[in-house]
């Protein structure tokens, strides 16, 4: 499977597939091979299919400029538009939103864990390498070790890893949303790692989310990170946010949301 290794598109497939262009494709296709099968017969029409399907499959789309045009085409469908949405995916450690970001921000100052650099946030060196060093430890360990790593984080009730498409994934206290595998790893090392004084446990929680923010590379395999592509695709203004995936494990990593709007009150 090299050469169809090497046709791969990270950037709209695996976690960054775009349903409104794989629909639209899909439909295209179809519609191509009844005219190849009409026209030439069925065994050149097979071909037209399954080389479609596999470029589908394997980089996103046929059509070139297939992003440009496909979610104003799908939009225009007379069907709910949640069909072809792709989930906005939150999967992480805690799903507790009410922790302030500039209260963690503070926290994770104080404690040596950040510090501003002008206007940019960075990382201490001292607190940087305990991270990695931990992160690396944590994604050698089995997918069955790693659960009971996270089971004994006071705010998780429960965890249970599961498998998908060749994926690891873990279900945390129940929640809909799987955490990926390298979401997990970072998380739960800077939950480990992170000084006492971030407090109280859910800042720690908030913090080990935002810190993923400052990773480059896959906490898991070492991959350099890739931008998604659902931003400018079929993401809509809803929940138009950046985001960061591994391409060898094709899971999310990091999702930076999108910023409020300025309210006027
Ligand atoms: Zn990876």
């Amino acid at each position: 499977m090299r050469g169809l290794s090497r046709l791969q598109d990270p950037a709209h497939t695996g976690p960054n597939r775009c349903l409104p262009c794989t629909a639209v494709n899909g439909a295209f296709l179809v519609v191509v091979t009844a005219l190849v099968a009409a026209a030439s017969g069925p065994w050149l029409a097979v071909a037209v299919l399954v080389t479609g399907a596999v470029l589908v499959w394997r980089r996103g789309y046929l059509v070139p400029y297939t992003p440009r045009f496909a979610p104003q085409l799908v939009e225009a469908l007379p069907v709910p538009d949640d069909w072809f949405r792709n989930p906005p995916q939150q999967g992480s450690l805690s799903d507790d939103e009410s922790v302030d970001g500039g209260d963690v921000l503070a926290a994770l100052g104080s404690a040596g864990v950040v510090r501003l650099e002008g206007e940019d946030v960075v990382l201490e060196d001292a607190f940087e390498r305990r991270w990695h060093e931990e992160m690396a430890t944590l994604a050698a360990r089995s997918p069955t070790a790693l659960a009971e790593a996270v089971a004994a984080v006071p705010s998780v009730e429960s965890v249970e890893p599961v498998r998908s498409d060749g994926d690891h994934w873990f279900v945390v206290d129940g929640r809909h949303d799987l955490v990926p595998r390298p979401i997990l790893v970072a998380e739960l090392a800077a939950v480990r790692t992170l000084p006492d004084a971030v407090e109280p446990e859910a800042v720690r929680m908030a913090a080990s989310r935002v810190l993923r923010q400052f990773l480059d590379a896959c906490p898991v395999c070492g991959t350099e990170l890739v931008p998604s592509s659902t931003t400018g695709c079929c993401g809509s203004p809803r929940y138009a946010q950046e985001t960061r995936v591994c391409p060898e494990c094709e899971q999310r990593v990091l999702t930076i949301p999108e910023p409020e709007p300025e309210s006027d009150g």
